[in-house]
């Protein structure tokens, strides 16, 4: 397009372990998807199906990244998450064919400003702020699905400083990946480059400048960030 009236912004993209570079098109999330998550924030578990906020394709951040401290916070969370990335799209995904839509996974974390979402949910209000503030979404590189195993079960973790906040297991999700993208997919029509960040495990927590943060996941891979 030679009629664009100023530049269009660069292409998100995911770096692929191994080479090569996914182009980003949307961020979605799943909220309270682990039960002792849920009850850790003053939620029933057992109550809700899953339900979605997002973040914009922009605040994602690449392995290693500084991540700058948010305006606008002071209670600045981590939330370590596995991610799934779409590589083929579809509206009304069955459970049963959930897995042939997804491309890869990576180990991400939601950032989150935990006061002005408290504030949200108490003034009924969007959480757009409260989730998908720039640099948000600090995630690892991409592995290919064929070169990992189907991720219902595995250790997911993340340091703080090296010292650990969460320690959880994909297996504990109330809603596990199949019926994420199956649920999502009812909403929205997923497209190649949509990823999804399924939710956290319990210890959610406050950190600060200057804190180093390093998530992993078992079979999929690490994330670090720096708080800046
Ligand atoms: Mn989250």
């Amino acid at each position: 397009m030679d009629d664009l009236v100023f530049a269009a912004p660069p292409q998100v993209v995911a770096p692929v372990k191994g080479g090569g570079q996914f182009p980003v098109r949307r961020i979605y999330c799943v909220g309270r998807n682990y039960a002792a998550h849920a009850r850790e924030m003053g939620h029933d578990p057992n109550a809700e199906p899953p339900f979605f906020f997002a973040k914009p394709a922009d605040a994602l951040m690449t392995h290693g990244a500084d991540v700058p401290y948010p305006t606008m916070t002071e209670d600045l969370h981590h939330e370590i998450e596995l991610v799934a990335a779409i590589g083929t799209g579809g509206r009304d995904i069955s459970v049963d064919a959930a897995r042939q839509h997804v491309w890869g996974y990576a180990t991400g974390i939601d950032l989150t400003r935990r006061d002005l979402q408290a504030w949200a949910k108490k003034a009924t209000k969007p959480w757009e702020v409260a989730k998908g503030f720039d640099h948000s979404a600090p995630m690892g590189e991409l592995a290919r699905a064929a070169d990992v195993a189907w991720p219902l079960s595995g250790a997911i973790t993340l340091t703080v400083n090296g010292e650990t906040r969460q320690s959880g297991d994909l297996e504990q999700m109330t809603w596990d990946l199949p019926h994420v993208i199956a649920e999502l997919s009812r909403y929205f029509e997923l497209c190649p480059g949509d990823l999804i960040f399924t939710g956290t495990p319990s210890g959610v927590g406050a950190v600060v400048r200057g804190d180093r943060l390093e998530g992993s996941i078992a079979g999929i891979g690490t994330v670090t960030a720096t708080i800046a």
